[in-house]
């Protein structure tokens, strides 16, 4: 089955009267920016800065949401991320391990229903730290993470810092560091268009800046196909101009076998990333 990940993109709008709960349109838009803005704000972020060398320290509350019966193996997760995401600067440490009621909804429907999502928040612990939620596997997501379309300043008074996952997709290798690159700004290397061969980047990366994941080191992604070995099945777009991505990086929707890579670009926004906007949860 096609690894379907997707962000959701929370527009809140009218939030005017802090009594009341702020209404939500909920859109599935993979994980595109729903504005312009966004791209610019990344764009900037990337240009205007340099990476920080002190590393910055998360906490995650690792919170199980299902009734399988298996160790999720929290430690030893939070060991391979670090392995992973040492380069960008970032390091995770276990805050708790901790149980809530088994969600009945699966993955999906949890991702489809509005609402849900303060209700989830008001179980939760009110303090400095990633939420990592496990629930019940269901058709098709993996995994999604609550990204904040129009202004990146959004995410430092709104704390949205919530990751679900499915209990299936945790023992992958690749789901988490996904769904942790959305948390620190990446978006798909694809782009908007999940579509084959429809990504706006050229292939020959003219307009990287603008298009795809706005993201120069990170070939133009069709996302195709791969064939048993994680090889690229060549593919060309209607201009005739051949398409060479990277199977492996880990905000590709290629299989989770294939992903093993943040590139270098990736690395460097993700780490501009969080301590621009996500300063306020480093430990
Ligand atoms: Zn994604």
């Amino acid at each position: 089955m096609k690894n379907i990940l997707l962000v959701l993109l929370f527009i809140v709008a009218g939030c005017t009267n802090k009594n009341e709960t702020p209404p939500i349109i909920q859109q599935i838009c993979s994980s595109e920016f729903c504005s312009e803005n966004g791209a610019k704000e990344l764009i900037n972020l990337y240009e205007d800065d340099n990476m920080t060398n002190e590393t910055m320290t998360f906490k995650i509350n690792c919170i199980v949401a299902t009734n399988k019966k298996v160790d999720f193996k929290f430690q030893k997760k939070i060991k391979d991320l670090n392995n992973v995401f040492t380069k960008g600067k970032i390091k995770f440490i276990v805050n708790s391990e901790i149980s809530i009621s088994p969600q009945k909804l699966t993955i999906d429907q949890i991702a489809e229903k509005e609402g849900i999502f303060t209700q989830f928040k008001q179980n939760l612990k009110k303090e400095k730290s990633i939420n990592i939620i496990i629930v019940p596997h269901g058709k098709s997501l993996n995994g999604f993470t609550l990204v904040l379309p129009e202004k990146f300043l959004n995410y430092l008074n709104l704390g949205y810092e919530t990751i679900y996952i499915s209990d299936k997709a945790w023992f992958n290798t690749s789901t988490l560091q996904h769904e942790l690159g959305h948390f620190f700004g990446l978006q798909h290397t694809f782009g908007e268009l999940t579509n084959e061969n429809s990504t706006l980047e050229k292939p020959n990366g003219t307009n990287c800046k603008e298009e795809g994941d706005f993201i120069c080191d990170t070939p133009s992604d069709p996302n195709g196909k791969t064939d048993a070995y994680c090889n690229y099945v060549k593919s060309i777009n209607k201009n005739g101009e051949v398409y060479s991505p990277k199977v492996n990086n880990y905000m590709s929707y290629y299989p989770n076998k294939c992903k093993n890579e943040f590139t270098n670009g990736q690395y460097k926004a993700m780490n501009l990333f969080a301590k621009e906007y996500r300063s306020y949860l480093i430990y």
